[in-house]
């Protein structure tokens, strides 16, 4: 992604790349789900989804649909979709019978209902709407990971990147500590300015020769380990990603063309690996099976410095946090953009760098908010794992300020908005979030009985995105260039 878009960005007269990888490392093989933003990488890389789509086996993503994490009534899965242009027309009913639930009426508060993705989700619908639909949908991808490597490889190889295929075997530095060149295991020396450390966890410019420190998530983040199965469709598919509560953590569902991308997401402080692979087994129905199950562990934190000395560090190395929203490649994208903004504004300089660290921080912080405030919310008793998340007291002033503004029936959107925090997750992701859990009090005695109070705000709403979703395509028709053949039949 990086090499693509620096050489989108600069001719080659003025900067030359060159890609080193080591076939022999490989690639980490997983994070196959991403956000709308995904979709201006393709476009500043001028690339078509006809031309990606059908070499990456990618499906669409319309939103995230948690099953399991609360057990509060009517919140056994909710959907967390991706805000379309449409939802204007409906924020304002679900922010206000949320509002009024807060204050102990019972009415409709359901993203599901509210949301346009979330409506076409559920109908099996694609984001691509008639011509004359006059509205913008956002939309995501699901994608191979391991293909789009490649193909973006080869795209940025034709852009003029070199690319390199070498084990790095060691690292020299100028007198001042600045990288100079690396020195490739076929005894190739490779020089250069800047260094963009895209080792993986391994992170061996950032952390191993630069010592950049590591500040862990591990307070409020317990999930370390992962194991991941692919397997067949078995049912026909839906353009969302599935997070589905086990007992030490979630499994994520993931669609693509040609197979389902699973894995579970857990702590180690909790399960082990074998009892976590027999878990999921159970939960895929392939207790008896002999596909090959592949454990990875996780390193949840952030570098204190994402750019240090003449190095830049993207992706793993530079920091992840669980992949439960998907965000990993977006914060990629998002460091990509805001180093590329610097550079052209401002040079390589100290001051850039130090504007650009102190973003980047942020942009990790405020995600890890969100994040955490899954685990907090849920209302699992079924195991230590979740009672401990729901009892964690480790949150970030900003998300105690989130809590308190919700529990304390203040205006959620202005909160976020006075917080300057919305441009991580928006006023709408935030009370999907909270309003998906149930987290609401108790009901204020003498309530009319359920469903015979006024709810012409929710049939209002359900008919107006009913109506909307008419204009969509199936998400088979979506995707002419794929064979789904439970879908068709
Ligand atoms: C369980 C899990 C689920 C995830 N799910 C998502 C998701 O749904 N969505 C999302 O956006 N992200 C997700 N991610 C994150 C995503 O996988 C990564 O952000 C993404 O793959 C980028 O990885 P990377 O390039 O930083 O590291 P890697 O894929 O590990 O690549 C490291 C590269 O460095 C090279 N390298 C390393 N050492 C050397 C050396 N000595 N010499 C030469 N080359 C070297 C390797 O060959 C390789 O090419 C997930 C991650 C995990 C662990």
């Amino acid at each position: 992604m990086a090499a693509t878009l620096f050489a989108r960005a600069w001719p080659r007269e003025r900067v030359r790349i060159t890609l080193v990888e080591s076939p022999e490392i490989g690639i980490i093989g997983v994070g196959e789900g991403s956000t709308p933003l995904l979709r201006k990488f393709f476009a500043d890389a001028g690339i078509d989804e006809a031309e990606w789509m059908p070499r990456c086996n990618a499906t669409y993503k319309l939103n995230i649909r948690f099953s399991g994490w609360s057990t509060r009534p009517g919140c056994a899965s909710y959907s967390h979709p991706f805000p379309t242009q449409v939802d204007v027309h409906t924020t304002r009913a679900f922010f206000v019978n949320c509002l009024t639930r807060r204050l102990g009426l019972d009415v409709e508060t359901r993203p599901d209902v509210f949301n346009l993705n979330a409506v076409l989700a559920t109908a099996r619908k694609g984001p691509q709407a008639a011509e004359t639909f006059p509205f913008e949908v956002q939309y995501g991808y699901h994608f191979d990971s391991a293909l789009l490597g490649s193909f973006l490889r080869e795209r940025a190889c034709a852009m003029g990147v070199e690319h390199r295929q070498a084990r790095v075997a060691r690292i020299e530095q100028h007198e001042d500590g600045q990288l100079r060149s690396l020195h490739t295991d076929a005894g190739e020396v490779i020089e250069g300015d800047f260094f963009v450390d895209c080792t993986g966890f391994a992170s061996l410019l950032s952390q191993q020769t630069l010592g950049v420190a590591f500040k862990p998530f591990a307070a409020n983040l317990y999930n370390d380990s992962a194991v991941v199965m692919p397997t067949p469709h078995m049912a026909p598919i839906s353009p969302e990603t599935r997070s589905v509560a086990l007992s030490a953590g979630w499994c994520w569902h993931i669609p693509l063309t040609n197979r389902m991308g699973n894995g579970y997401v857990y702590s180690s402080r909790y399960l082990g690996a074998d009892a976590a692979e027999a878990e999921l087994r159970r939960h895929l129905g392939l207790l008896e099976s002999d596909v090959v199950a592949r454990h990875l562990q996780m390193r949840v934190g952030q570098v204190e410095r994402h750019w240090s000395h003449n190095c830049l560090a993207l992706g793993l190395s530079g920091g992840f946090i669980e992949p439960l929203e998907a965000t990993a490649l977006h914060l990629v994208q998002v460091g990509i953009e805001a180093f590329i903004r610097k550079f052209d504004l401002d040079g390589l300089n100290p001051t850039a760098r130090d504007d650009y660290n102190r973003f980047m921080d942020e942009r990790f912080e405020r995600v890890r908010d969100y994040i955490v405030a899954h685990y907090r919310l849920n209302s699992r008793q079924d195991s230590a794992y979740w009672l401990d998340n729901a009892r964690n007291d480790q949150l970030s002033n900003p998300l105690r300020s989130v809590l308190n503004a919700w529990h304390g029936r203040a205006d959620l959107a202005a909160e976020l908005d006075r917080l300057q925090i919305d441009s991580h997750f928006g006023a709408l992701s935030w009370h999907c979030l909270l309003s998906g859990y149930g987290a609401f009090p108790p009901l204020a005695a003498g309530q009319p009985p359920p469903g015979t109070g006024d709810r012409y705000i929710e049939l209002k709403v359900e008919r107006f995105l009913q109506r909307c979703a008419i204009n969509f395509r199936s998400l088979d028709e979506c995707l002419p260039w794929a064979d789904l053949p439970p879908a068709r039949a």
